[in-house]
């Protein structure tokens, strides 16, 4: 069977980020590499909160931006929400101790991977989120692995 590796959402507002977080919830499996690429206030933490929700979290979903990673325990995954956007050299993931959160069984999602760049594993599935100018959002999907286009292929049409 050939599986899609790449899909694109036009996300009018909020509720629909909320929501493709929330179907991304349907395919998660533990150790799945997640990157959101795109501006500030893209929507990409927005994504990650619609996420955690349909996983059954119902604490505040705070954005990692300066606590660099919030980890979470839910529906049997641990999973470690990062936001490297004050990063000033991709090297810090290693002096900050986080590579040992990567290549375990922990689902790891990265805002901001461009600025650890090089020292990151690769990721399974990237999102690219954008601001259109009708005031909604791009949301482009590419899966890079196997695993990334199973994920991909669970999403809800
Ligand atoms: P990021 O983590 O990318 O910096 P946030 O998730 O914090 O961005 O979202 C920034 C703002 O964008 C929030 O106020 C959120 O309500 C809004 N937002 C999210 N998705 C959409 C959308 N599809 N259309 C319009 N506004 C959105
Ligand atoms: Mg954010």
């Amino acid at each position: 069977m050939n599986t899609p590796r790449e899909c694109a959402r036009h996300l009018d507002d909020e509720a629909a980020t909320l929501a493709l977080g929330r179907d991304l919830a349907q395919g998660i499996e533990s150790g799945l590499q997640l990157h959101l690429h795109g501006d500030l206030g893209a929507g990409k933490t927005t994504l990650v909160r619609g996420l955690l929700r349909a996983l059954g979290f119902e604490g505040r979903v705070k954005s990692p931006t300066f606590t660099l990673v919030e980890p979470y325990e839910v529906s049997k995954l641990s999973l470690y929400h990062f936001d490297f956007y004050r990063f000033e050299d991709p090297a810090e993931l290693r002096s900050a101790g986080f590579l040992e959160f990567f290549g375990t069984s922990a689902v790891c999602i990265v805002e901001w991977p461009e600025k650890a760049r090089g020292h990151l594993p690769a990721a399974d599935l990237e999102i690219w989120l954008r601001a259109v100018d009708d005031g909604g959002r791009s949301a482009r999907l590419i899966a890079n692995t196997e695993r990334g286009a199973r994920w991909l292929n669970a999403l809800p049409p």
